[in-house]
């Protein structure tokens, strides 16, 4: 392809996505696919011989555009939103463009110093205290992995990295904590065995007293407890943990704070809101998505850390072919994260900060608080349904129950209407199971959801539920 092709095509896919955007609502939510239908229509060996863009962009929309989720659809409620925006898709599309790595301060100082800046940005507006510093992470998950990194290597003073472990560290986390805990600290070596699952309340945010005993246990068992990791919005219903009194249990013990706050975090940008992060200041890391929620599309973490030294010193490497004249001076992210090259990833945020403004991402955020407020009022006002968990951000956790039934029979007839729903490819949600009952997920938070999509939806929703064999 040569420029001038670039330039042709570069236009075409912008008014491509533009009609896209228009037309989405029209599109069922989910496709109509079943497992190999999109592979068995491509063909299983690679082109020889260069193949038409034209060509390639018709076979895109034929084959794949049929077989999409699409995330970015008005009424698409499931998991969390990982929603994008017009700015974004600009930032993102600069960044490919020039596609510079920026590992290290002089593999690109403008991404480095950028990155600095859009971090510290976004920490002010979250309201996070002043001695948190920022990296972009690809995802909550790798953060959280580095939190964990670095408790090990606080908890053994910086002697895991060179000797592995010697004694047995544990992690603690509520039951109700993101997969990634788990993950990370099998990946950390901590192995499962050593993380404890604290129960939770009524509310499904984690017990602060059952936290102190299973510490004290550990603690008289010779086990050295390393790592506490508090969710601030839990992925099944938003539960908040007490953060600040979790936070007072760890400086108690001296033991290295996590905050997960990957998807509600980002309400604290809301003044209203900022109480969701109230006692992170006692933290040593947290981690916000804006990838989920801030407009910025996938994948963009925001990673905080209290000390950056503990977390350069775990994670710091310095072959020859890597060494500056400047390291002294500047901020080699390369030693923040566990990939050494990464992209430029500040772009798109600068690009969302600056052209939505603080009070333009406030007034989208808090657009969405209402309407699933409002959804909320509507499933508690219905006398067949039932609203399952407080609800203090964007997701509504709710499920149809007309109390004639046991909470087996609930359990089957809410999977039944949730999948009559879904595959009306008219509203696609997502279900969790809370204490032993299975519930139904409302998360709000597209770019383009307006109330008309949230009230179609409800009444999408009564309609099946009409239909439910009872
Ligand atoms: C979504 C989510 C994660 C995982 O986020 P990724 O960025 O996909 O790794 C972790 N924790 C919580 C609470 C989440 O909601």
């Amino acid at each position: 392809m040569d420029h001038e092709e670039f330039r042709q095509y570069g236009y075409q896919l912008v008014d491509w996505l533009v009609d896209y955007y228009d037309n989405l609502e029209n599109r069922p939510v989910k496709p109509e696919v079943s497992p190999g239908d999109i592979k068995a229509q491509l063909p299983s060996s690679p082109p020889k011989k260069s193949e038409d863009i034209e060509q390639i962009l018709s076979d895109f929309q034929k084959t794949i555009v049929p077989g999409l989720t699409h995330w970015q659809h008005p009424n698409f409620y499931a998991y969390f939103p990982a929603n994008t925006s017009p700015p974004s898709i600009l930032g993102d599309f600069l960044a490919s463009g020039l596609g510079v790595l920026g590992m290290l301060w002089q593999t690109s100082p403008a991404a480095t110093e950028l990155e600095e800046v859009v971090m510290d940005w976004l920490r002010q507006m979250l309201g996070l205290p002043s001695h948190f510093h920022g990296v972009i992470q690809d995802n909550a998950s790798t953060a959280t992995l580095c939190a964990l990194l670095t408790a090990r290597e606080t908890a053994t003073d910086f002697k895991a990295n060179a000797e592995g472990l010697k004694h047995p560290l544990t992690v603690y986390t509520s039951q109700e904590a993101h997969s990634s805990v788990e993950k990370g600290a099998k990946i950390a070596g901590f192995g499962k065995n050593n993380i404890r699952f604290i129960p939770t309340d009524e509310d499904y945010a984690m017990i602060p007293t059952k936290l102190k005993e299973a510490i004290w246990q550990d603690q008289s068992d010779g086990f050295i407890p390393a790592c506490v990791v508090a969710t601030v919005g839990t992925t099944s219903s938003t539960a908040v943990d007490p953060v600040h009194e979790i936070g007072q249990i760890c400086q108690e013990h001296n033991i290295w704070y996590h905050v997960d706050a990957a998807f509600a975090g980002n309400a604290a940008i809301l003044d209203e809101k900022q109480y969701l992060l109230d006692g992170v200041e006692l933290a040593n890391s947290c981690v916000v998505n804006p990838h989920k929620w801030l407009l910025t599309n996938f994948d963009c973490s925001a990673f905080y850390v209290s000390d950056p030294n503990k977390l350069v010193n775990t994670l710091s490497i310095l072959p020859e072919y890597l060494k500056t004249n400047v390291d002294e001076e500047v901020k080699n992210y390369r030693d923040w994260g566990i990939q050494l090259g990464r992209g430029f990833r500040a772009l798109k945020l600068w690009f969302v900060l600056r052209n939505y403004g603080q009070e333009g991402l406030q007034q989208i955020l808090k657009n969405h608080i209402d309407m699933a407020q409002y959804f909320k009022a509507k499933v508690e006002a219905h006398s067949e349904f039932e609203v399952m968990a407080p609800a203090p951000v964007s997701l509504v956790c709710f499920r149809f129950n007309d109390g004639q039934h046991t909470n087996e029979e609930l359990n089957q007839l809410n999977k039944d209407l949730l999948d009559m729903i879904n595959q009306s490819g008219k509203a696609f949600l997502s279900h969790t199971v809370l204490d032993d009952s299975y519930v139904i997920r409302m998360a709000i938070g597209q770019r383009i959801t307006e109330l008309h999509h949230v009230e179609a939806t409800w009444h999408l929703i009564q309609e099946k539920a009409k239909q439910l064999n009872i």
